[in-house]
């Protein structure tokens, strides 16, 4: 990895103009053409062109690759493998996620604009690493044995579901599919690997990668194509177990309506936040907390679910934390994401855009104070924008409720704890929280009353794989990351033997 960080920006753009780029569909261990033989355009957010004609999906290929991984799965070509065995192939295949990181972050980074460096360190490292813990993991599980006395003996086991249908978005293609596939595969399972109609291009390589690491043919596919068409095929699907789903609240809440009108299939959903940064008069740390608050908006450009899109400060802390906010937003450096230099990229695709740009005058409408929020570079084609920050927001305007998925921070101010912690917990989302004290008391009382699936104390965003993620209230049900994952992709089995 260290060699690909000390390349130049005039590396990157030649490597990726000799990239070659797979955009068909990955159906029982092969690449073909979607049944209708229709594409879709897929164009970088640097410049605005097209990188694919992606493979468009329907039903009918939805079909075939749900039909591939059941067979994969009565077969037991995967799961009934020892444990041993599984994990040795879910090794060698985070191996080849290392091996391939010059191509995968290129990919990642071609086709969302995340910088080139995040995408190396970051998004293909986090990617092999979640592979790894869960293959490390699944051979160290047990199973239950019941207290039935002696006149029986009660075994309770964990089964994999079947087939795992799984729908990703596309601010982290390649680490959230990671979530979900991992443990999925780790405890037996087939899958159908939906990627988002904006980031198919890294599912496409991960999937070839995991049969050269020896994962039987048919047991992870991935249909590329459009939300309303592949997506909702997938969701109607009768032979689909479970959808694993990240996105948006509105679609989340289509899958469950597809599971009801279907066979009542599962459905896990993590569908996004509005996370708010409370800083309280008391934190002792200012210019950590003024980078976090930072960090928590800008890094990839704000499109990040757990985002802390919510500055709620104490007036007593306000005047002296803004300005420091404000210099390192400042020195964040938006640019072309091929330049290693650049750390942060586009938006990522025009409709986003648009859709960001429209939060500004809303919140500018609504009486907030617009500091940055400038498009850059439109020159390039590409969809760029300065971050920004909307002051004097009151918590119940729209900028401060919905969520934006952009570099846009919404600044609310309040008197004392009680009052910090109210505006805090006012919003539909529940997916993650943080809070800056330099008091213990405080700082527990307050991580106990805040009501997220995650709350940092004194920190933002800090991660491992070995920590649940997911969220309360509007941000959905069931958690990614950790043990507990391996609980989502199974099912209770008891088996009572009599002995009496
Ligand atoms: P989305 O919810 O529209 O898409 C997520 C996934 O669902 C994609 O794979 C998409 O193809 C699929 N999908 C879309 N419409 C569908 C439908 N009708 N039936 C079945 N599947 C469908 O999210 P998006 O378009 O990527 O972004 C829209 C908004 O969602 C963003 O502005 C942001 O607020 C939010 N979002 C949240 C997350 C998150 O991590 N929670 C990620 C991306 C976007």
């Amino acid at each position: 990895m260290s060699d690909l960080l000390d390349r130049s920006h005039g590396d990157w753009l030649l490597a990726a103009k000799n990239l070659t780029i797979e955009s068909r569909l990955f159906v029982d261990g092969d690449y073909r053409n979607a049944a209708s033989g229709e594409t879709f355009e897929s164009r970088t957010p640097r410049d605005g062109s097209v990188v694919a004609n992606v493979a468009r999906g329907d039903a009918d290929d939805v079909d075939l690759a749900v039909r591939a991984a059941r067979n994969a799965f009565d077969a037991g070509r995967w799961r009934s493998l020892a444990p041993r065995a599984r994990k040795e192939v879910l090794l060698r295949w985070a191996d080849l996620i290392r091996e391939h990181t010059e191509e995968l972050a290129l990919l990642e980074t071609l086709d969302v604009g995340k910088p080139i460096t995040e995408s190396v360190r970051v998004d293909v490292a986090s990617t092999a690493a979640c592979i790894q813990w869960y293959a490390e993991a699944l051979d160290k599980v047990y199973d239950e044995l019941a207290p039935s006395g002696n006149r029986a003996l009660v075994t309770v086991t964990r089964e994999p579901l079947g087939v795992v249908g799984a729908v990703v978005p596309w601010n982290y293609p390649l680490i959230i599919t990671s979530w979900k596939v991992a443990p999925a595969l780790a405890t037996g399972n087939s899958v159908v690997l939906k990627p988002a109609e904006q980031s198919s291009l890294s599912a496409l390589l991960l999937a070839r990668l995991a049969v050269e690491a020896g994962i039987p043919t048919g047991v992870l596919n991935v249909v590329t194509g459009l939300g309303p068409e592949a997506g909702a095929a997938l969701g109607r699907h009768p032979g689909v177990d479970k959808i694993a789903f990240t996105g948006s609240g509105e679609v989340g809440r289509k899958f469950l309506g597809y599971a009801a009108e279907s066979n009542g299939k599962q459905v896990q959903l993590e569908a996004g936040g509005k996370s708010p940064q409370l800083v309280l008069a008391d934190a002792a740390n200012l210019p950590a907390a003024a980078s976090a608050v930072a960090w928590g908006i800008c890094y990839n450009a704000g499109q990040t679910c757990n985002a802390g899109s919510r500055l709620v400060v104490d007036r007593a802390a306000k005047d002296e934390l803004l300005p420091q906010v404000l210099d390192v937003v400042r020195s964040f450096k938006v640019g072309d994401p091929l330049d290693p230099a650049t750390t942060m990229g586009p938006i990522v695709d025009q409709q986003q855009l648009d859709r960001v740009q429209g939060y500004l005058r809303i919140g500018q409408e609504d009486g907030a104070e617009l500091i940055g929020g400038a498009r850059l570079r439109p020159e390039t084609g590409g969809y760029f924008l300065e971050p920004a920050l909307l002051d004097r927001v009151d918590n119940s305007s729209r900028v401060a409720q919905e969520e934006i998925f952009g570099p846009v921070l919404s600044v609310i101010d309040f008197d004392g704890v009680d009052e910090g912690l109210r505006l805090a917990n006012e919003t539909a989302y529940g997916l993650a929280a943080s809070v800056w004290t330099s008091d213990l008391r405080t700082a527990h009382r307050v991580s106990r009353e805040l009501r997220a699936g995650t709350v940092w104390v004194n920190t933002f965003d800090a991660t491992d794989v070995f920590a649940p993620f997911g969220g309360f209230k509007a941000s959905g049900a069931g958690r990614d990351k950790s043990l507990h994952a391996l609980h989502e992709y199974t099912g209770l089995k008891t088996t009572w033997i009599d002995l009496s």
